[in-house]
């Protein structure tokens, strides 16, 4: 069966996944969505039985349809490889009741290379089968994970180049060092001065400028995204969840069919929307649980249907979800106006241009998977420690929000259904929160003295992305306002 991409707002029709992949965006704003969402064509039993890149083959095959297998099989291997420190690529972890999804074994230590591993070797295929000579430009927005997941992937890819925007305050020191290290002579990192929704906004509107577009064209350069707004991000994401459930049912946690639920740490809505796609491709999932920080706009959605941005944008411990324009829930949107790209385009507009909408009951009641949860601070922090002293596992600041949330569900419900939570970083990414939240007394002021000591208390090897920054020179100095951020990309492109 051959699966074609529509544009949410209607403008485009018709496009194959490879050209999805390659235009990240749709050009009237809008985003990918593919004309259904297919059935696996496996059973879970057997699908248990499979790796995780033959999973990936499984899952993606069914999305990809004008990939060849070889092509696809390819671009997983090329993935898929020793840049995840275990073979297994995503273990799942049993912890004081629940099963912590460790999504964060690839090369920049965090989920975001789950999909960043693969993107660049779809785009790099998707431009071949379409003949595509331009060199391609990744612009990034990157409330600090992406930025370096995306880079790690393209550095050095032939025929490519990246540009990353970061929030110059909202990042933790890791996040930092990591993104500002960054080799590969096709790679560019630039501080701006605001916050990741201004990046977001600002990669939008250039993606949006058609007069730039053309300019770029000229000078043989074509646009793209590596953000979740990306169809070829989505996708990969998905995988892990069919994954999950068949390692539960391999190891006899769960018996064939059993209904699971999933808390997932969100930001951008990408990752939890990847759950309700496996859902809908037939993983027994039973509700999904969306966790936020107390920049809470998700929980407030889903308790009362009404979609408010216009708020204080808060900068917390777990900045990779500090976001408050989501850009992936259009999706959820758009399939919850039963793929009406009229009533979508008019809720976006409504959100441009009054900075809210509500949706109709209805549209609700399709939703009603969904389950909002919000911690603040101080409960991330407890439930950090909480981990730590019950079964001496130490979990990263944005899996504290999940796992706090997933707690609070189950207290306030009663509800004991087996859970997978979607655990998103490596504690080295946040060490200092990390160490805080577990109360080691005073800490050392240098960042690696302090990695040093998390190693003792954690009992994990440092990561070797983490080995990997002690000692490298920063290679990225650009800083800009968000008024300047076409200009940049035009200086650094030589336009
Ligand atoms: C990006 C990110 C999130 C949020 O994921 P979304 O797909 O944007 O909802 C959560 N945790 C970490 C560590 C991240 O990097």
């Amino acid at each position: 069966m051959n699966i074609l991409y529509q544009s949410t707002r209607g403008g485009e029709k018709d496009v194959t996944a490879s050209q999805a992949i390659l235009k990240g965006l749709a050009q009237d704003g809008g985003l990918f969505m593919p004309t259904e969402i297919p059935k696996l064509d496996k059973t879970l039993g057997e699908l248990a039985k499979k790796s995780y890149q033959e999973t990936a083959y499984e899952v993606m095959k069914l999305f990809l349809t004008d990939f060849t297998e070889e092509e696809l099989k390819q671009c997983i291997n090329c993935a898929y490889d020793h840049k995840f420190d275990t073979e297994v690529i995503a273990p799942l972890i049993k912890a004081d009741g629940a099963y912590y999804l460790e999504l964060f074994h690839g090369s920049t230590i965090a989920f975001k290379d789950m999909a960043l591993s693969i993107l660049p070797h779809l785009m790099t295929t998707a431009a071949k089968k379409n003949h595509v000579d331009q060199e391609i430009v990744i612009l990034t927005a990157t409330s600090g994970d992406t930025g370096k997941a995306a880079m790690a992937g393209f550095a050095d890819v032939p025929g490519t180049r990246i540009i990353v925007f970061y929030p110059k305050d909202g990042v933790s020191s890791i996040q930092k060092l990591q993104m500002v290290t960054q080799k590969g002579d096709n790679t560019a990192v630039v501080a701006i001065r605001g916050n990741f929704d201004d990046a977001q906004t600002g990669v939008k509107k250039i993606f949006a400028d058609k007069e730039f577009g053309q300019e770029l064209a000229k000078k043989g350069f074509v646009l793209s995204s590596a953000n979740s707004i990306n169809i070829g991000r989505l996708i990969p994401q998905i995988v892990y969840y069919v994954y999950a459930y068949g390692q539960l049912l391999k190891n006899g946690e769960i018996s064939d069919g059993e209904k699971i639920h999933v808390t997932v740490p969100t930001g951008n809505f990408g990752n939890i929307l990847a759950a309700y796609f496996a859902k809908q491709m037939g993983v027994p999932i039973d509700k999904l649980i969306c966790a936020s920080n107390d920049n809470k706009v998700l929980y407030d959605f889903f308790s009362t249907g009404t979609y408010d941005k216009k708020r204080d944008f808060l900068l917390t411990i777990s900045p990779s979800m500090d976001i408050l324009i989501s850009s992936n829930l259009e999706r959820l949107i758009y399939l919850s106006t039963d793929c009406c790209p009229q009533k979508t385009g008019e809720l976006m507009a409504d959100l441009a241009e009054k900075g809210a909408y509500t949706v109709s009951e209805d549209m609700r009641q399709r939703m009603a998977d969904f389950a909002g949860g919000f911690a603040t601070q101080q409960e991330d922090k407890d439930a950090i420690r909480r981990l730590y002293e019950n079964t001496g596992y130490v979990m990263d600041t944005h899996t504290g929000v999940a796992s706090a949330v997933y707690q609070k569900y189950k207290a306030d419900s009663g509800d004991e259904t087996k859970t997978v939570i979607a655990s998103t970083a490596s504690p080295y990414k946040f060490a200092r929160s990390v160490m805080e939240a577990i109360g080691q007394g005073e800490l050392p002021e240098d960042e690696f003295a302090l990695i040093d000591k998390l190693s003792e208390v954690s009992g994990v090897e440092i990561p070797k992305a983490v080995e990997e920054i002690r000692c490298a020179v920063a290679r990225h100095a650009r800083e800009c306002g968000i008024q300047r951020m076409k200009g940049t990309v035009g200086e650094i492109l030589g336009l």
